[in-house]
């Protein structure tokens, strides 16, 4: 494990490394420095310090020999035969980097009657798709899906995994990383291609959406990536390319986890597909109010969406929550009702044609993206608005 530590008699107290910490892990007390709880080991520090009073060790790095490593993998997530999108997006991508690097892209696909999924990821990008169709894999298990995974990628190396950012990615991913000892950059928003390094550069927001952040894993392999639905494009399907099925056998693996009861998507949403979201957050006021939101998506054709604090206080169901730690939508119209415009919140929308904001304050952040404003009290507004929607479609 890597360590930091202060030589307290080289330490003159400058403050210096203060300013350098990206946490605001240290403080000067008694004129030297103290390395608080808050230290992520990044090592940021180090250099600051001009009188050489910060010693950071690095974990030793297994040498392992990258050259074994070859192709692109995409895990390809399915939910009882049916293909998630942000897997073929994903393959897109994919497509998009072997032919920079000159490699094969590979989809695995896990679960059981999943037969005809090899044709569809073909189409969609692969030049070859692992299947592993089990009784046993029926239901997703993120320890049993996570070790099978971590066994084809011992077995067959493929330099980088690529996996969508859904709940299952999100946990499975890590499951994975951490049993191969590798790097994992979460939610990335975009990847290329370093060619001269043969890197994979792996981009995402850090420091709450502040910067947005490079990140490369140049001594360990795979590397793996998470990213979130709708940040890609799928290619345009092509049913005539040809590939390879491999169908792989595996034992049955015991999970620490029962699946009792499947209650994923109850309510039958699918925010991350829908074409018009009418987003409520707090400045709807009150819980009762937010059914004058739920009018207008009907009158629309769309689908009611909603900020973080309305989750938090559990006006609405998390399956409804745009943002950072949300879904990433894509609609073409997108009505925030009563939405700030925080960074986080903004972070969930991906590529929209028509942003309309409604708020109270004319100042507020959401009119800088928003490609109409309405300024007002949104409980006034709403129902006008759907008024006028009704009218038009009698
Ligand atoms: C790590 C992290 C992750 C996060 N992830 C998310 C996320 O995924 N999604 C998300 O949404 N947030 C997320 N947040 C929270 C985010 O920072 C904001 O706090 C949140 O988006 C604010 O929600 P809001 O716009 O509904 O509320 P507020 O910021 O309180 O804004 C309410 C708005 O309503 C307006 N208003 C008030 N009354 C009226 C009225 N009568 N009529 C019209 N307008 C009115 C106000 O002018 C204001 O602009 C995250 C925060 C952190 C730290
Ligand atoms: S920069 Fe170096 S000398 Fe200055 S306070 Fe930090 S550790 Fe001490
Ligand atoms: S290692 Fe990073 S987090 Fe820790 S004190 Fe130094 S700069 Fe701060």
């Amino acid at each position: 494990m890597a360590s930091i530590n202060i030589i307290k008699d080289k330490c003159v107290g400058c403050r210096r490394c203060i300013a350098a910490c990206p946490f605001g892990a240290i403080e000067v007390v008694d004129k030297k420095a103290v390395i608080g709880e808050k230290c992520t080991l990044c090592g940021s520090c180090t250099e600051s310090c001009k009188f050489n009073a910060i010693i950071f060790e690095r974990d030793e790095v297994e040498n392992i020999d990258l050259s074994e490593y070859k192709g692109i993998w995409v895990f390809a997530e399915q939910r009882y035969g049916q293909l998630k999108n942000v897997s073929l997006e994903l393959l897109g991508k994919a497509r998009e980097l072997a032919e920079v690097i000159k490699v094969k892209v590979t989809a695995v696909v896990l679960g059981h009657k999943i037969d005809s999924l090899g044709k569809e990821l073909i189409a969609y990008g692969a030049d070859e798709v692992l299947i592993i169709d089990e009784e046993w894999l029926n239901d997703f298990n993120d320890h049993i899906y996570g070790e099978i995974m971590v066994n084809l990628i011992e077995e067959y190396k493929p330099e980088i995994v690529l996996i969508g950012a859904t709940s299952r990615g999100r946990s499975l991913a890590p499951h994975i990383s951490s049993t191969v000892k590798t790097g994992l950059t979460a939610d990335c928003t975009s990847l290329d291609m370093d060619l001269e390094k043969r890197l994979l550069v792996q981009t995402r927001p850090a420091f709450g959406g502040n910067l947005m952040a490079e990140i490369v894993c140049p001594y360990h392999r795979p590397q793996m990536a998470t990213v979130r639905p709708k940040v890609f494009k799928p290619l345009k399907p092509d049913y005539m390319k040809q590939g390879k099925i491999i169908k792989v056998k595996k034992d049955p693996i015991e999970g620490f986890v029962k699946l009792i009861r499947n209650i994923d998507n109850e309510e039958g949403i699918n925010l991350s597909d829908a074409e018009i979201i009418v987003s409520v957050g707090r400045g709807i006021g009150s819980e009762k109010n937010i059914r004058l939101a739920q009018e207008l998506a009907d009158a629309l054709g769309g689908t009611l969406g909603s900020s973080r604090p309305l989750v938090d206080i559990g006006w609405m169901p998390y399956s409804r929550q745009v943002g950072q730690t949300g879904k990433t939508v894509a609609p073409k119209i997108y009505i925030a009702c009563g939405i700030s415009g925080a960074i986080q919140h903004l972070a969930g929308l991906a590529d929209i044609e028509t942003i309309i904001a409604i708020n109270s304050d004319p100042d507020a952040p959401i009119f800088k993206i928003a490609n109409y404003g309405i300024v007002g009290d949104v409980s006034e507004i709403l129902p006008l608005v759907t008024e006028k929607i009704k009218g038009l479609n009698k």
